[in-house]
């Protein structure tokens, strides 16, 4: 089969690939329907990652079950499923408690290549969700918008505690970003700032329900937080980037006693310890559960209430991933979707 592999920073091919087998009786085999790029990939792209040797990419996926092992009871081959980018079995005690990003169990899906033809999904009871039938060709973005950056911003806007009568920010503006407004607006948000300085990204960001832009950053950007906001700051506010600036620009645009929710993957933060401590606010992330929100992210967009997959502005042939690499490093593109 076919599939992408990142052989160095800024070196993306796809390439023939072993097709993927049942190798536990808990496995699932299925034909990717549409994958795509993720900002996270562009860490090792960008050579802020290690790339050691040819490793095959990507984390988010729909598609159709194919072949199921021995164990297998939640799904059937034919079933249309949406999984997320960790596999989990959703029976420990960490999942049951709602934290199946970092079930004892865990398996990156990223080790196995969703940007290919076929996946072998692990723990595939507990990892996939099949959708109600087959669905409407126009909804599949939604679904694999579902995967990842869809849960990954809802659970964001979860730990910020949007909802009503809430002024949320959300300080980033790449797809978990936008899909974080998306997910405080349909929490009940009271009032919505996405902080972006790109035109196209404010203007997605006002569809999926911003009420106000900030395009100031660090400092600036706390200064016009703290302005919209009788002085206090925000009582819930949303970082979606990963570094010191936008980790530190979180916290210091949310009131006391309010909620940072921090889905950026981290690199090189360091809290300084005597500011936390006076900022006395709550600060809940990490590797987003989005396997504890997909039953409820399928439904809504089953029933068109959401239309997530708006935040994908580049759709290729799976053959011509390293374009759709190159167009988000360069920022040509929110996200690429790619079809095997
Ligand atoms: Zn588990």
């Amino acid at each position: 089969m076919r599939g992408a592999m990142m052989h160095a920073p800024g070196d993306v091919r796809v390439v023939d690939r072993d097709e993927p087998v049942i190798e536990e009786p808990t496995d699932a085999v299925i034909k990717v329907v549409a994958a795509c790029v993720c900002g996270s990939d562009l860490h090792p792209y960008r050579g802020v990652e290690p790339v050691n040797g040819p490793t095959p990419m990507g984390h988010e996926y729909v598609g159709v079950v194919e072949q199921i092992g021995a164990d297998v009871k939640n799904v059937k081959i034919g079933d249309f499923v949406v999984g997320s980018f960790w596999a989990s079995d959703n029976t420990c005690e960490i999942c049951r408690a709602g934290y199946q990003s970092r079930c004892v169990h865990a398996v990156l899906m990223g080790t196995l290549g969703a940007q290919a033809e076929r996946l072998r999904v692990p723990l595939a009871d507990g990892t996939l969700v099949a959708t109600p039938g087959q669905p409407d060709e126009d909804l599949i973005p939604s679904l694999l918008a579902a995967s990842d950056v869809l849960g990954t911003g809802w659970f964001a806007a979860v730990a910020a505690e949007a909802g009503p009568g809430k002024t949320v920010a959300v300080v980033g503006d790449g797809a978990v970003g936008l899909m974080a407004v998306l997910a405080a607006k349909q929490l009940g948000a009271e009032r919505i700032i996405a902080m972006s300085r790109h035109e196209d990204r404010q203007r997605l960001a006002r569809e999926f329900g911003a009420s106000d832009i900030v395009e100031e950053r660090g400092d600036a950007g706390v200064a016009r937080i703290k302005e919209l906001t009788d002085g206090l700051g925000a009582h819930s506010v949303i970082e979606a980037v990963g570094t010191q600036e936008s980790m530190m620009q979180a916290i210091r645009s949310t009131r006391p006693g309010g909620h940072v929710g921090y889905v950026g993957v981290s690199h090189d933060v360091a809290l300084p310890g005597d500011e936390l401590f006076f900022a006395l606010v709550h600060l809940t992330g990490g590797p987003a559960p989005v396997r504890r929100f997909l039953p409820e992210l399928i439904d809504l967009i089953w029933k068109r209430e959401i239309d997530p997959g708006k935040v994908f502005d580049l759709d290729l042939p799976l053959e011509d991933a390293a374009e759709g690499f190159k167009a988000m490093d360069e920022r040509r593109a929110i996200k690429a979707l790619l079809r095997p």
